[in-house]
């Protein structure tokens, strides 16, 4: 019988854990490496899973608000840090204990430490004991990940300029709190902090938040920031962060920033993140960098040197858990010697979670617009949707981006009350190349915010059950 086939991976968050997986099922020989001692990775230990477990909290403080116009009222909200911080960590705990569970019941070989390259078919892991250990393997696949980025002028070492991962440590709910970045951290996190009762002020330096999302989407959450947030400059950078005594001084670049220096008792830093592409030992291999120091794959995830992959943020954008998992299968499948496998997805959904979220899949019009391509595009406010009053939410817009000739569905964008978990009908959608008649002669449940999908395909063809819409001609 032949050898099982030696898979390393390097990095234990959503794409190596998931490579790790897909490869012990297939029968090959797996070692997952990884610094921290359980898996999970960013998302699972500082990432996806603890930011939503504080923003359900969020949601749950902010309903029980919103009650009072339906007639009931709560008193206040007292949030008891230690307990939060300790449920939100339980969270993790599982979720990480699960996963290290089932890396057992694999027969995953799970080694925790630093590993480096000796060259493309031999590994080197430090411990944190100080011991080595090189290993030897066929197929090694990079699942490195990201860190966030800093900048030079957001540089500032204090305890009290945070990063996403001192963020989510929860050490304190400040008074006042600068957002640097208007983006999916930013905003999810500055709603978080909003909640715990932080003024919060985001500084975004383009002309509007959630670059590249569809504006029509992006204005409906915006509205509601501008209530929850004390301010949002837009077009505005922060040109300096110096600590002082008991806060942070920002030195604000922008049309509104009056005046231009403010104090803050905490500053976030949440302007993107940088891929982890500088393992050692790289570079005694034939692996390639692109301008933005992400590793280079083919479609099926293989670097330039042919026994190494790599999947996840290491690879390149979108950064998200499940564009990770998704490689890692096409990596492992390719491993496997499946000459057709290839990552090529025609719709990876993106959501935010802030409240309302904002999701989108496929083509947005926005990116339509920058081709030149011509779409048409269907729209179902909220307001028109029984289900949204019912749950006092008519803050929402259900989108199609339609191919005009075929009318078939490109993209989706919605924002809304759980736009994210309704994205997934989109997403299906525009992976089967369904047309808006496909989508509107699917019967979809009464009274969902799914019937709002629906409902914009029936705009598509100037119908549409409760919006009056000018007859067709
Ligand atoms: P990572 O999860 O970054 O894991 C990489 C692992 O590699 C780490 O554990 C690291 O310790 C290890 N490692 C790196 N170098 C070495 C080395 N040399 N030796 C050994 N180990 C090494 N995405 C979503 O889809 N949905 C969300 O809701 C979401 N929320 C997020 C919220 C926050 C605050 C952040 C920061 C990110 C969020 N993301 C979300 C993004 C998501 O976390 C990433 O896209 C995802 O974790 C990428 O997975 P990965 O496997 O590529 O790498
Ligand atoms: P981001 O790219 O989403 O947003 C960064 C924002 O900062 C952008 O709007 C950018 O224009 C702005 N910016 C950059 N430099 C600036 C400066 N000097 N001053 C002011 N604004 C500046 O990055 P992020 O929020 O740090 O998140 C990183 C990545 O993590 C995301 O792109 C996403 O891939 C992933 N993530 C996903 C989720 C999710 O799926 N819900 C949540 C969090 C993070």
């Amino acid at each position: 019988m032949a050898e099982p086939t030696r898979v390393v991976v390097i990095g234990a968050g959503p794409g190596g854990y998931a490579a790790a997986f897909h490869a012990a099922d297939r029968g090959m020989r797996v070692r997952l490496i990884d610094e921290a001692p359980r898996p999970g990775g960013v998302c699972l230990h500082r990432g996806c899973m603890p930011s939503k477990a504080l923003l359900h909290v969020a949601g749950v403080m902010a309903e029980a608000r919103a009650a009072g116009a339906w007639g009931v009222e709560f008193g206040p909200p007292r949030v008891d840090p230690e307990r939060l911080r300790a449920w939100k960590d339980q969270v993790v705990e599982r979720l990480t204990g699960g996963l290290a569970g089932l890396v057992r019941q694999r027969e995953i070989d799970y080694v925790q430490g630093r590993a480096s390259l000796i060259d493309a078919h031999t590994v080197r892991v430090e411990t944190a004991g100080g011991a080595a250990e090189t290993i030897p393997f066929d197929a090694g696949i990079l699942a490195t990940g990201s860190r966030p980025a800093r900048p030079g002028s957001l540089a500032a070492e204090s305890p009290r300029v945070l990063d996403s991962t001192a963020a989510l440590d929860l050490e304190r709910a400040p008074p006042t709190l600068l957002v640097v970045g208007g983006g999916y951290i930013g905003l999810e996190l500055g709603v978080v902090y909003a909640a715990l009762g932080s003024e919060v002020t985001v500084v975004e330096m383009t002309s509007g938040l959630l670059p590249g999302v569809d504006r029509d989407l992006v204005a409906v959450l915006a509205r509601r920031l501008r209530r929850d947030f004390k301010a949002i400059h837009l077009d505005t950078q922060v040109s300096e962060l110096a600590p002082v005594d008991g806060g942070v001084e920002a030195v604000l670049d922008g049309p509104a920033a009056d005046p231009p220096r403010q104090r803050f008792d905490a500053v976030l830093v949440a302007v993107g993140r940088a891929p982890n592409s500088d393992v050692t030992g790289l570079d005694r291999t034939a692996v390639t960098l692109d301008a933005g120091g992400f590793v280079e794959v083919d479609a099926q995830r293989r670097t330039a040197e042919p026994s190494l992959f790599a999947v996840g943020d290491v690879a390149g954008e979108p950064m998200l858990a499940h564009k990770a998992m998704h490689e890692a299968r096409v990596a492992v499948e390719a491993i496997a010697g499946d000459a057709a496998a290839a990552f090529e997805p025609a719709a990876i959904p993106a959501v935010v979670f802030t409240d309302p979220e904002v999701a989108w899949c496929g083509l947005t019009e926005a990116q339509a617009a920058r081709d030149g391509r011509a779409v048409s595009v269907s729209r179902f406010p909220w307001a028109a949707s029984g289900r949204a009053l019912t749950r006092g939410r008519t803050d929402g817009l259900t989108k199609l981006v339609v191919d005009p000739g075929a009318e078939q569905v490109v993209g989706v964008g919605i924002v809304g009350a759980g736009a994210g978990e309704l994205i997934a009908e989109g997403v299906l959608a525009v992976e089967m190349g369904a047309s808006a008649a496909d989508v509107r002669l699917a019967i979809h449940p009464h009274p969902t915010l799914s019937e709002t999908v629906a409902e914009a395909a029936e705009a598509v063809v100037g119908q549409g059950m409760h919006v009056h819409r000018p007859k067709r001609k």
